[in-house]
């Protein structure tokens, strides 16, 4: 309902007040490991203050007592995500971590994404989020979306990043329509989000989604993924990635501001990113080699669904393969026929 809505919503407000305050508090030692986190990642205290970003202490139940102490019952707390129920009553679910406050379109907090900060901690996770609750849907939901709608309508472009720094740090480089997805796969619900954003009409430039992935195997995994979707979108669809395996975040350090939106203003279209990708295997040196990567990019080539505009793909991967034409056009009918 309505009412216990507005009521988790609440909790949420008073854990980012809780957790700012922790991220600043000089009595706290624990904290201090946090404060120089983000200033090792570049953010100063303007940034930290703009995206809410907070500090979980690292003892046992502060941020439920705190909230107990303000009227909130143990069954919203742990209906919140916000806390666990033990064998000895409640705890907090997120400890001695960073936490960067995820909020709906509205600027409402629905949920939290955390980073582990002490080394003790090697068997938990690098990153926690909160679990599904009545207000937190991971995949309806995309971080930095209440920040970046504006630039993203403006531009018609939306840039989609890994992870809660990246976006940080796009923003902060002038990227201002970056958003990440929290913990999950992009999808379906999140091109809807962004698409009603950019209010794809007929008569407006088309709108742009660039992905901007990590530089590593992940990264990748996960822009090959992103292909996979991308016909159901029908979404023009770009991918960045960034060099020597880093990631937005790294490159703002490494390489400055100008950097990050010089590799989003690079990025190729998915279908050239997914088609090179899958050559990059094979060595075109060799007849084996050629063919095999024909054979490979083949149903990449298939799966474009307008059929006015897969000649000239056709046309264009044989080039880049060394094949004729001819030939790839062969392959790629094969691939069709056997594909379910
Ligand atoms: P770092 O803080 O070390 O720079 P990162 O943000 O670059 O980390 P990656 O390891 O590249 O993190 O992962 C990208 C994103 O994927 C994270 O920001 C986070 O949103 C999500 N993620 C990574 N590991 C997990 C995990 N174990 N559980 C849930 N989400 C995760
Ligand atoms: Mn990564
Ligand atoms: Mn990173
Ligand atoms: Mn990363």
């Amino acid at each position: 309902s309505l009412g216990k809505r507005s009521r988790l919503v609440e909790a949420h407000r008073v854990a980012e007040e809780f957790y700012t305050a922790a991220l600043l508090d000089r009595t706290r030692g624990d904290a201090r490991v946090g404060r120089d986190f983000l200033r090792e990642r570049g953010f100063g205290s303007a940034a930290v203050e703009r995206f809410g970003v907070g500090f979980a202490p690292a003892d046992g139940d502060a941020l439920t007592r705190h909230l107990r102490e303000r009227g909130f019952t143990e069954d919203e707390l742990t209906t919140a995500g916000l806390s666990g129920r033990g064998s000895r009553g409640l705890y907090d679910r997120f400890r001695g971590r960073l936490m960067w406050p995820i909020r709906d379109t509205t600027g409402d907090t629905v949920g939290f994404g955390a980073r582990r900060l002490f080394d003790g901690d090697r068997i938990a996770a690098k990153y926690l989020n909160t679990s599904e609750t009545p207000i937190y849907k991971k995949s309806s939901v995309l971080y930095g979306l209440d920040l970046a709608k504006k630039a993203i309508a403006a531009d018609r472009r939306a840039v989609v990043v890994e992870g809660y720094t990246d976006v940080m740090a796009a923003h902060l480089s002038g990227v201002e329509g970056a958003v990440a997805t929290c913990g999950t796969a992009f999808g379906v619900d999140h091109i809807k989000m962004l698409r009603r954003i950019m209010r794809d009409e007929a008569d407006h430039a088309p709108a742009r989604v660039v992905f901007t992935f990590d530089g590593d195997a992940a990264g990748q995994k996960a822009a090959m993924k992103a292909f996979g979707e991308d016909q159901r979108w029908a979404a023009q669809s770009f991918v960045a990635v960034a060099p020597d395996g880093m990631d937005p975040c790294d490159l703002r350090l490494a390489k400055g501001d100008a950097a990050v939106a010089a590799l989003v203003d690079a990025a190729v279209p998915m279908f050239e990113f997914a088609v090179r990708t899958t050559i990059a295997r094979f060595d075109l040196d060799t007849a084996e080699g050629r063919v095999q990567a024909m054979k490979s990019v083949a149903p990449i080539v298939g799966s474009i669904r307008d059929t006015s505009l897969r000649p000239e793909y056709i046309r264009t991967v044989s080039g880049w393969l060394g094949v004729e034409v001819e030939q790839m056009a062969t392959e790629v009918k094969k691939a069709g026929r056997l594909a379910p």
